[in-house]
């Protein structure tokens, strides 16, 4: 497959993971900040072929695993509803709220539709008018231009019983808010390639120039990763701290104005709280004003459900790079995919699930590195 197989082939892998060896000479430790990433990195077991003095910290871009535990609750308080009809992703509907699922509310009865993209939802809206549409908005830069277009289709339409349940999150004031932390242990991101395809990757300029850390924008083959691996160890090897851009065939400097501009009209920037992690000023959006009839949260008024984390997940610590997945006691004992105590666990961006579903998979399969890795 052309542009896929290039980036997958065994011996450019094996070539890029000895220069890794020949210029490491202290150890390391890096971010990958995409669940994607995380996912491409345990599957292909990249990492066992890193010298070990280099390791990898799995990052808190999931937008599943941080969509707050209160935004759920109220999800599954509108899903509930009788006159409503409830549009999510799939991944959202297994994970745990303070006592149930979407998956529970809709075996229960509750009108829940997976959907792809939010314009199917728009669509769904249009087809049933006397119902209340609620799309349940998740995820970075990357789905914020989608659910822009979707909010802004849907106030030409004038459509009154369409609404969005928003909980979006910006990636740059995340790692900015990692770079600050006293105790963090990262010395060099790797930034994920589709989030700047959107955001272009100026922003980070400043950043690794304040916190004198190598920051490389790194797509989601193999031999992306490996290379954005190998850029930011030679930057740490050599004192460095430039932003490199490995995506190109991605990723411009400036990103996608149209997407931008899109989501600069129906978005303002405002705190956002990620699960597992806490407030982050300016780090993530809601409405403006000018959309502001379409927020689920003041039509319904779910404002003041309470919420309860019910065990101790420490999916924090792991997508700050504190811990991995493998250090939670919890871990493929009372949480596993089919009965996940924390939302990493069941996304398919989060890292225990990654750790989990890949390290059944390695018991059957000996070899370190295939002909042409997985996708
Ligand atoms: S294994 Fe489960 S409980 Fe432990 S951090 Fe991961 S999701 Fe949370």
């Amino acid at each position: 497959m052309k542009y896929l197989d290039e980036y997958r082939q065994s011996d450019g892998i094996q070539k890029i993971a000895a220069e890794i060896h020949r210029i490491t000479t202290s150890p390391w430790t890096l971010m990958e900040v995409c669940g994607g990433q995380t996912h491409a990195i345990v599957r292909n077991r990249l990492d066992q072929l890193l010298p070990k003095e280099l390791e990898l910290v799995h990052g808190p871009g999931c937008p599943v695993c941080v969509t707050p535990l209160e935004m759920l609750d109220r999800a599954i308080a509108v899903a509930r509803l009788p006159e409503v009809i409830f549009c999510s992703f799939g991944d959202m509907l297994r994970v745990p709220g303070s006592e149930h699922d979407l998956l529970t509310v809709k075996a229960a009865g509750g009108d829940i539709r997976i959907v792809y993209s939010p314009l199917q939802a728009v669509q769904i809206a249009e087809q049933n008018p006397t119902k209340e549409i609620v799309f349940f908005a998740v995820g970075f830069e990357t789905t914020a231009a989608a659910n822009a277009m979707a909010a802004s289709l849907a106030k030409t339409k004038a459509l009154g019983n369409f609404s969005m349940l928003v909980s979006q999150f910006l990636v740059t004031p995340a790692i900015e808010s990692i770079c600050s932390a006293p105790d963090s242990r990262v010395q060099g991101f790797l930034a994920a390639g589709h989030v700047c395809s959107i955001t272009g990757y100026e922003r980070y300029l400043p950043l690794a120039e304040k916190y004198r850390i190598p920051i490389v924008i790194t797509g989601f083959e193999p031999l992306d990763i490996l290379e954005g691996i190998l850029m930011c160890v030679d930057q740490l090897e050599q004192g460095a701290c430039q932003v490199q851009n490995q995506y190109r065939r991605a990723v411009e400097r400036v990103g996608n104005r149209q997407a931008q501009d899109l989501i600069q009209s129906v978005f303002r920037i405002s705190t956002q709280h990620w699960r597992g992690v806490g407030s982050i000023p300016q780090s993530g959006l809601s409405f403006n004003d000018e959309f502001a009839s379409l927020d689920a949260t003041v039509k319904f008024d779910i404002n003041n459900i309470k919420t309860t984390e019910r065990h101790d997940c420490m999916s924090g610590d792991i997508m700050l790079g504190h811990k991995k997945p493998k250090d939670c006691p919890h871990f493929g004992k009372e949480c596993r995919p089919e009965q996940p105590l924390g939302a990493p666990m069941v996304s398919s961006e989060g890292a225990c699930s990654a750790y989990y579903r890949y390290s059944q998979q390695e018991r059957s399969n000996e070899h370190p590195v295939p002909a042409t890795l997985k996708n």
